[in-house]
């Protein structure tokens, strides 16, 4: 089977002040794509004078230019503009993101549409960016409580989501007045620069939307270790994470990290069951289960479990795995080699040490790239690797539960804490479950859901730090207090 691509292959060197810069020198990187091997994309190489120059683009936007100064409405103008021009082009961006990821183009094209919404909610805050006033201080005293624009923000972004989670970032920025340097991930850089391009062309000023490629160790590293940043948003594993934060602490810079996670999906007896079966499959197969907040352990309740199981793994069974580019395809190419060996590493562990593989299992043999057949297992122990370890790939672990009370202590048996799922059509019972799981985004009888006003977080492992919705905005701006007197004052050393 032949896999379709058909763009040309795209160059993009750093984009800062308004334009992509000369790089000489240097091999820099080649994208291939993950679906059939073609090279797709290739990214000039970063040498730390580029992060230096990005940062320095960005500072002196930030203190000198235009864009923290202008008014709420006129950057919303603005970003709306920038939120009009990726819609114009839907098409080629989705193209891209099917290219570097792999990702089926339904998918890839909902993260664009996803795209728009977000910068045009984040517009929408950046109207209504406000602080608060004290007015009941004493006669003689009041205080203004300005909430003002956190400064040069850093971003970094992963490759399972690269224009998604761009967008849970940048705009909520950008329309809070911030300057942004961004590092995409060097698999997937293509849609960073194509936005900061368009955002220019829309007419967010030069220095303001600045995009890094290049390797982790360099791009990342110094950005998140430059004395220019304000403010670190990140999204990627644990291991750099922790980097990342140490980067921060070293310079004392505001951070958010969001980590990945082991979500549980937990279905009651009582639950719409044919619903839950599709939750079952979006939850561990959606983006190939290359998503943070994937529900890659299920648990059903004993009662219904026999059935249930059965059910979903024949649908899953069922599922079409294949050419990203085709609009009928569930399931697609794994992001790279290296990742694919740890995904199918997963299973062999799975198999080794006793869960029960009902369906998948196997690579694609038919399929020239990264193509893993949707996995299950069942009876999955909470002492085994596959119940515990976030494995990122379309791998779901099955847990039968007989009460409430112990199904909330497996869920909660992980080092993660990012999204869990309940389906019950009892109200109670989802009230309760939700307020006992320890995670910081709970979602009943739907999977893997959302909206731009929705706060994103973790606890323990997964992070810490909001993305997305009020607060999301409010991670991006500063808090400044004015405290005023008016008339005569007491004096305090009356001498
Ligand atoms: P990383 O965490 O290494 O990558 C995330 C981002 O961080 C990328 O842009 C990467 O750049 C950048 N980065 C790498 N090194 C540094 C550094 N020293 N300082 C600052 N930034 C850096 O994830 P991987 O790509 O290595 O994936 C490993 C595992 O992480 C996956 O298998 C998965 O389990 C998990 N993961 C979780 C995600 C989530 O949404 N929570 C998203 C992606 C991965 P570059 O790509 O150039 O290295």
């Amino acid at each position: 089977m032949t896999i379709q691509n058909d763009m040309p292959v795209r160059s993009y060197s750093h984009f800062i002040d308004g334009r992509y810069i000369e790089v000489t020198g240097g091999d820099g990187s080649q994208r291939r794509s993950p679906a059939n091997g073609k090279i797709v994309s290739r990214v000039s190489v970063c040498r730390p004078e580029h992060v230096d120059m990005a940062v320095k683009s960005a500072r002196k936007a930030f203190d000198e230019g235009p864009w923290p100064r202008m008014s709420g409405m006129e950057r919303a103008e603005i970003l709306n503009r920038f939120a009009n021009l990726v819609h114009d082009h839907r098409d080629r961006l989705t193209r891209i993101e099917v290219e570097e990821t792999g990702k089926p183009i339904r998918f890839a094209r909902g993260d664009i549409d996803g795209a728009v919404g977000l910068i045009r909610y984040a517009a929408s805050l950046g109207m209504q960016m406000s602080g608060t006033s004290l007015t009941n201080l004493g006669t003689n005293k009041m205080a203004l409580i300005m909430r003002e624009p956190a400064g040069v923000a850093g971003l970094i972004i992963p490759w399972n989501f690269p224009a998604l989670i761009l967008a849970q970032k940048a705009p909520f920025a950008l329309a809070a007045g911030c300057t942004v340097v961004a590092k995409p991930a060097g698999f997937t850089p293509g849609t960073a620069f194509e936005f900061a391009a368009l955002a220019f062309e829309a007419g967010i000023p030069a220095g303001v939307f600045n995009v890094l490629g290049g390797a982790g160790a360099v791009a990342g590293d110094g950005l998140t270790s430059h004395r220019g940043v304000d403010v670190l948003s990140f999204t990627g594993s644990t291991q750099t994470g922790q980097k990342v934060l140490g980067n921060a602490a070293k310079n004392l810079v505001r951070s958010s990290v969001e980590l990945g996670g082991k979500s549980a999906n937990i279905v009651f007896a009582d639950a719409d069951l044919d619903a839950a079966i599709d939750g079952a499959l979006m939850g561990a197969f959606f983006n190939n289960g290359e998503c943070c907040v994937s529900a890659s352990r299920l648990f059903v309740q004993s009662s219904v479990a026999d059935d249930f199981i059965a059910r979903v793994a024949k649908a899953a069974a069922m599922m079409r795995v294949g050419d990203p580019f085709d609009e009928n395809t569930d399931v697609s190419a794994l992001i790279d080699e290296n990742h694919f060996a740890k995904v199918k590493d997963y299973v062999r562990v799975g198999i080794a040490e006793g869960a029960k593989l009902v369906v998948g299992g196997e690579a694609v043999s038919s399929l020239p790239g990264h193509f893993l057949q949707p996995t299950i297992f069942d009876q999955v122990k909470p002492e085994m690797t596959i119940f515990r370890e976030e494995i990122f790939g379309p791998v779901l672990s099955v847990t039968r539960f007989d009460t409430l009370e112990e199904v909330v202590r497996l869920a909660n048996e992980t080092s993660y804490g990012l999204s869990n799922y309940v389906w019950s059509k009892n109200i109670d019972t989802v009230l309760t479950v939700a307020r006992q799981l320890r995670s910081g985004w709970v979602q009943a009888n739907t999977a893997i859901d959302g909206a731009p006003q929705l706060p994103l977080t973790g606890v323990k492992e997964s992070g810490f730090g909001y993305e997305m919705g009020q607060a999301g905005f409010d991670e991006f701006t500063q808090l400044k207090t004015l405290f005023i007197h008016t008339g005569p004052r007491t004096r305090v050393f009356d001498r």
